[in-house]
């Protein structure tokens, strides 16, 4: 059974019902003239005030003409999302920062050219070409230009400035799959381009560069020692800033919110490898007793271990990029399985880790166990 529009999606379009087209792009890592066929029809959806979701090194983006009210406020409504989570904005070339962006610090230029095209959102004060509806009303804007080939083709045959939230319901985890993407929006968007499985697989790594000194919003691929290295200086995140219990009003302000999460419950376990190996083996056993179905995320060494009904094996602990790729999949998984309860390693918090960590704990509702 299809499930009922969300009541955004009534008061914004009526409940209407599209009929989601998927678009296959063949060769995602160099689009062919096929491919190119296919993102300027997309283009042309967007251009028309329509919704396309489409392939980033990220995670999969929900898109609309980020210069059109009415595109954002649709995104909003497909999404559920609350209106006052500002959206980000993709570009393809750099002259596009300066159409929408002022009073641009010299520290946003370096790390432009040092990770763009690449998964870094800066945030910036906005010249007023952005309206308040993709910005959630703030006069700061979120801009990045993503490195993925069809992403890059699509947003310049859309004009070029494409707002995009990632493509599931509010709440659930990102889709990197164009499958998952349909799975929460079809029949709420016009189409769908499917460039294959992201790169990456979580979300881009957000600094604010607003108020004179850089800070990181939300950790990602792009990591503290990386922005270090290219700013020449230590650059540490504020732990209050990523506190998802924090009550104040963000600078970010969708972190405030519940998100990332599957149906089941998550318990991430922290400690020595082998503790947490029998501390996960005992609330096995407890949880199979009250009657509910399992899931377990671990490394590579204890996948065939565990005695659970469903087990993803995500690599070594100390591979997060190994990790975040499949773990969004892996919720999405455990929901298809209807697991009611899934148990995660600890992977490593270092570098990448700790954007992994972050997300982790927020699919969690902020909540760990010790070993
Ligand atoms: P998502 O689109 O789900 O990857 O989330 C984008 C996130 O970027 C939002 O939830 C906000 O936390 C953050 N963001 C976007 N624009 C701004 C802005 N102008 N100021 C602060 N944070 C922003
Ligand atoms: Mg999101």
């Amino acid at each position: 059974m299809e499930p009922a529009p969300p009541v955004h999606l009534r008061t914004v379009t009526g409940v209407q019902r599209l009929n989601t087209k998927v678009y296959t792009i063949k060769n995602p890592a160099c689009p062919d003239e096929d491919d190119l066929g296919m993102i300027a029809e997309c283009g042309e959806i967007i251009k028309r005030g329509g919704l396309v979701a489409f392939p980033t090194e990220t995670v999969y983006g929900l898109g609309g003409d980020a210069l059109n009210e009415e595109s954002s406020a649709k995104i909003y409504a497909a999404k559920g999302r609350p209106s006052d989570n500002p959206l980000i904005v993709h570009i393809c070339n750099i002259e596009a920062l300066k159409e929408i962006a002022e009073d641009i610090p010299e520290e946003a230029y370096i790390l432009a050219k040092e990770f763009w095209p690449g998964p870094l959102t800066m945030i910036l004060k906005s010249s007023g070409r952005v309206p308040h509806t993709t910005t959630g009303g703030l006069d700061t804007v979120a801009i990045r230009m993503p490195s993925d080939k069809v992403a890059l083709e699509f947003i310049k045959a859309s004009g070029g400035f494409i707002a995009a939230p990632s493509a599931n319901i509010s709440g659930r985890p990102s889709p990197t799959k164009a499958r998952y993407v349909m799975e929460d929006m079809d029949g709420r968007i016009d189409a769908v381009i499917d460039g294959g499985d992201n790169a990456i697989g979580l979300e881009s790594t957000i600094i604010d560069l607003t108020d004179g000194s850089m800070q990181v919003l939300r950790p990602g691929y792009i990591t503290n020692e990386m922005l270090g290295k290219a700013l020449g200086r230590d650059i540490e995140t504020d732990p209050a800033l990523l506190d998802p219990a924090c009550k104040e009003r963000p600078k970010a302000p969708g972190m405030r919110y519940r998100h990332y999460a599957p149906k089941g419950e998550v318990h991430p376990v922290k400690g020595d490898p082998d503790k947490v190996f029998e501390h996960i083996s005992r609330e096995l056993i407890k949880a199979k007793e009250a009657g509910k179905k399992t899931g377990v995320f671990c490394s590579r060494g204890n996948a065939e271990k565990y005695d659970a009904d469903v087990i993803r094996n995500a690599g070594a602990l100390d591979d997060a990029e190994t990790a975040a790729h499949h773990f969004y999949s892996a919720l999405r998984d455990m929901d298809d399985e209807s697991v009611d309860i899934i148990f995660v390693e600890n992977f490593t918090e270092r570098g990448f880790g700790e954007a992994f960590w972050n997300r982790l704990l927020k699919s969690a509702g902020s909540e760990w166990e010790d070993a």
